[in-house]
């Protein structure tokens, strides 16, 4: 293996990546694969196709059903997830939704269902792995933020609040894990094709309006998040930890 190869090498580890039966987590569990992980993916339906791509990669795969919105013995899960995979040493958690709909509008319902998936549960999930993770003094844990982590945004209050609060919760995870070798990361994605943003390309005016305002012109892709999961992921980013990497074809810095 090429040195360089080397130094994302994931071999031998399992990965757990939330949400991976499309979009931007099925491209992240793919990256993570062709470095050598096995990959647990969970969702709250059946994700056939990822397994599939897992597989044919050469690497394992194993499927969990489980509802993020809904209160979850996750202790439970996790030791499940193991005793059948692994000890999972890498944790992404996409696994996210959005409701939208004007600020005079919005639903308490709306409100609960995007802060138990995005916030609490991510953080309940993190808090059952990290366990182990703690236990086996190493662990990477790559949380999926956003643009809204840093901006307001329109019509997405509780999307917004719950990715500022993941924005939070890296770095205060990240702050008390580091001594045992566990690293908490974000990544912030910008504007990407996926089920999450249907709505917004299929309106031509913010479609126009967002593109303006992309520097590189276009809207991201899955595969754009690969290098930034495999960067977060390997062992070798051991002093790397509470960061917070936009992969959003340059939208913050304009
Ligand atoms: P997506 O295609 O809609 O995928 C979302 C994933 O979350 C699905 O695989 C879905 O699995 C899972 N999920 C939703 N509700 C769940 C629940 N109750 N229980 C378990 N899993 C659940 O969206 P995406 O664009 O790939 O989004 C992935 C992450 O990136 C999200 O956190 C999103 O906020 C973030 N993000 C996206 C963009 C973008 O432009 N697309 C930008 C910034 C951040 P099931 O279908 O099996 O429920």
């Amino acid at each position: 293996m090429s040195e360089i190869a080397d130094l994302f090498d994931l071999t031998g580890k399992w990965a757990l990546v939330t949400g991976a039966r499309g979009g931007l987590g099925q491209a992240m569990a793919r990256a993570l694969a062709m470095a050598g992980a096995d990959i647990v993916g969970l969702g709250s339906t059946p994700m056939p196709e990822t397994g599939q791509l897992i597989e044919a990669s050469g690497r394992r795969f194993l499927g969990v059903q489980a509802d993020l919105s809904q209160p979850n013995d996750f202790r439970a899960l996790v030791a499940q997830m193991e005793e059948l995979a692994g000890p999972i040493d890498i944790l992404v958690n996409n696994a996210g939704i959005i409701r939208r709909a004007d600020v005079l509008d919005y639903t308490e319902a709306d409100w609960d269902v995007v802060t138990n998936v995005n916030e609490k549960n991510l953080f309940f999930l993190s808090q059952a792995v990290a366990r182990g993770m703690v236990s086996r003094r190493f662990g990477r844990i790559i949380n999926i933020a956003s643009l809204l982590s840093f901006q307001g945004g329109i019509r997405v209050p509780a999307y917004t609040a719950s990715k500022h609060a993941v924005a939070g919760l890296t770095k205060l995870m990240a702050n008390e894990l580091a001594a045992s070798g566990v690293t908490v990361n974000a990544i912030a994605p910008g504007y990407m094709e996926t089920d999450n943003t249907a709505a917004l390309r299929a309106d031509p005016d913010r479609q126009r309006q967002i593109l303006e305002r992309i520097p590189m012109g276009r809207w991201g892709v899955p595969d754009d998040l690969a290098t930034a999961v495999l960067f977060l992921a390997t062992p070798r980013a051991s002093y790397v930890t509470g960061a917070i990497i936009p992969v959003d074809g340059g939208w913050l810095a304009r």
